[in-house]
């Protein structure tokens, strides 16, 4: 198991955002996370990667225990994090923003990330403010991908984008998966385009797992239910 929580707990004040969270994310899968607004997710990621740091509970990757690990070391370790919008600078070149996701590796993949997304390759010199939501995300992707990571934490990364690029972005994070075994945690609200690529999926309803199961095996109407938290 690649990444593995127990009961965590998240809080913003009196905020209970995560209320008892157990998830695992075998090597080599695709896990989608699903939920309503202020389910969680965003703060899930954050957790995992030593954004916020948990009240209680237990976060393991490949067996070693991170939880309270300052960020940068989580990265380090091989935990990529896209967060939600992004998070490009836009005042950056494509190039320079590429260049900074991969500042603290020996020998980042400048040359894969180019292939796998061919529309950054005549842009480089270009001012990331100047790409398209669906450029912006590749690079966001991209710039993650620079460092190597052995499991990407993705947050929304069809947000605000055409169906036909939301399903690009999602074709690639499969064929990421198939042809390089890399372990991705997708959180989404766009359950369908999620569930189209994922095997497991976990579904969260105020901060605790209210359904997880096969991608296959999560219907329409289940995720109603946990999605209004009547189940
Ligand atoms: P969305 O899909 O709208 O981004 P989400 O499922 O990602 O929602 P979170 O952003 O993790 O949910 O928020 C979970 C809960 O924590 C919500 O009630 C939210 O209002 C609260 N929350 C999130 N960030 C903070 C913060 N910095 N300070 C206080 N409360 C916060």
């Amino acid at each position: 198991m690649t990444l593995s929580l127990s009961s965590v707990v998240t809080k913003y004040g009196a905020v209970r955002a995560l209320n008892g969270v157990d998830l695992s994310v075998p090597d080599g899968t695709l896990t989608a996370v699903l939920g309503a607004n202020g389910a969680g997710k965003t703060t899930l990621l954050r957790t995992i990667s030593g954004l916020v740091a948990p009240s209680s509970g237990s976060i393991t990757f490949d067996g070693t225990e991170i939880t309270g690990l300052p960020a940068d070391r989580i990265a380090r370790m091989g935990l990529g994090h896209v967060p939600e919008h992004g998070g490009v600078i836009r005042e950056l070149t494509v190039r320079e923003n590429l260049r900074l996701g991969g500042l603290w590796c020996r020998n980042p993949a400048f040359d894969e990330v180019l292939d796998l997304f061919p529309p950054l390759t005549d842009k480089l010199g270009r001012q990331a403010s100047t790409l398209s939501g669906g450029e912006r995300q590749m690079l966001a992707i991209g710039r993650a991908l620079m460092g190597k990571p052995r499991v990407l934490l993705l947050d929304e990364p069809s947000l605000g984008l055409a169906p036909l690029v939301t399903a690009a972005i999602m074709r690639v994070l499969r064929d990421l998966r198939d042809r390089t075994g890399l372990t991705v945690l997708l959180v989404e609200q766009n359950a369908r385009s999620a569930l189209s690529v994922a095997e497991r999926a976990y579904v969260l309803a105020l901060g605790a797992v209210a359904l997880d199961g096969s991608a296959e095996s999560i219907s329409v109407e289940a995720l109603h239910e946990a999605y209004l938290g009547v189940n």
